[in-house]
């Protein structure tokens, strides 16, 4: 696959999507104290060709790599802003949502046009939260990527670090990006109800977030166990399996907008 040009592979991408191969499903995220949804993630999945669901652990590596992952960058954040303009046009209660991107997709030239385009345009930008993940992160552009992201701030865009923990954590990232949500990976909250010493690391990085006004969302709460040590710990957002999976937005509405 690698060996053919690139161009090519951009078409392939393309052409999969305008056959309808990806399709989008929403996990929310759950305010603890109120138990309210107050943010909804979009992840993508890809139908192979009997219909059976990929997940994109095994084709986003690949698009990485192959360089064609701003064309499922765009796409998602063209899904995410439609949603949000069918609620906004029938007047139904606005559900922010997050769009996961890889930095080299915020990099290219055309990104801050084609968010302007997308979703300023249509007054959507204070409702959709961008997650750059903490490893596609290049620290020898974090100057860049830090006016990247006060650009977006200014227009009204919540952005997000994401999987913090998996990469390198490095503490410029919270000093250098004016970032308004940390995302803490579900990897190092799996042991917290049964290992002291990584509760004593995620309550360190709640209080630093909390002191930096920074929102903290933590990922991959699976049981009752570890849902309690985080509120303890001062936990405030969570998402993961023991709330919802990924789900069809239909059922997004059926389960979580009785509000
Ligand atoms: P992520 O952005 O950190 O998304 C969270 C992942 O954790 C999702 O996997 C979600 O289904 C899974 N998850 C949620 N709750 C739990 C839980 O309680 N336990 C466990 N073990 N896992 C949980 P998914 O959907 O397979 O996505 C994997 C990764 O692929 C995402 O991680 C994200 O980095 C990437 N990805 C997904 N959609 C997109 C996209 O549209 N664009 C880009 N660039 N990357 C995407
Ligand atoms: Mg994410
Ligand atoms: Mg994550």
């Amino acid at each position: 696959m690698s060996e053919r040009p690139f161009k090519m592979l951009d078409i392939e991408v393309k052409r999969d999507i305008y056959n309808n191969r990806f399709y989008v499903l929403y996990q929310p995220k759950i305010h603890l104290s109120t138990g309210q949804v107050v943010g909804l993630e979009a992840l993508i999945r890809k139908r192979d060709e009997d219909g059976k669901e990929i997940f994109p652990d095994q084709f986003i590596p690949i698009y990485e790599k192959n360089k064609t992952i701003h064309i499922i960058d765009f796409y998602m954040i063209k899904m995410g802003a439609a949603q949000l303009k069918r609620w906004k046009e029938k007047g139904e209660k606005m559900i922010p949502i997050a769009i996961n991107i890889c930095a080299d997709t915020l990099l290219r030239n055309d990104f801050i046009q084609y968010i302007e385009e997308t979703l300023q345009k249509e007054g959507l930008m204070q409702y959709m939260e961008l997650e750059i993940t903490e490893r596609s992160i290049p620290l020898e552009r974090i100057k860049v990527i830090s006016n990247l992201v006060d650009q977006l701030r200014k227009k009204g865009m919540r952005v997000a670090i994401d999987d913090f923990g998996t990469g390198k954590s490095n503490l410029i990232l919270f000093a250098q990006l004016n970032i308004n949500t940390l995302k803490l990976d579900e990897s190092i909250v799996r042991s917290i109800h049964i290992d002291k010493r990584v509760e004593i690391i995620v309550k360190g990085i709640i209080d630093i977030c909390k002191e930096a006004d920074i929102c903290i969302v933590i990922e991959g709460i699976e049981n009752k166990e570890q849902l309690e040590k985080l509120k303890d710990l001062g936990g405030e957002i969570v998402q993961g399996y023991y709330f919802s999976k990924p789900v069809d937005i239909s059922m997004i509405r059926e389960v979580y907008r009785k509000d």
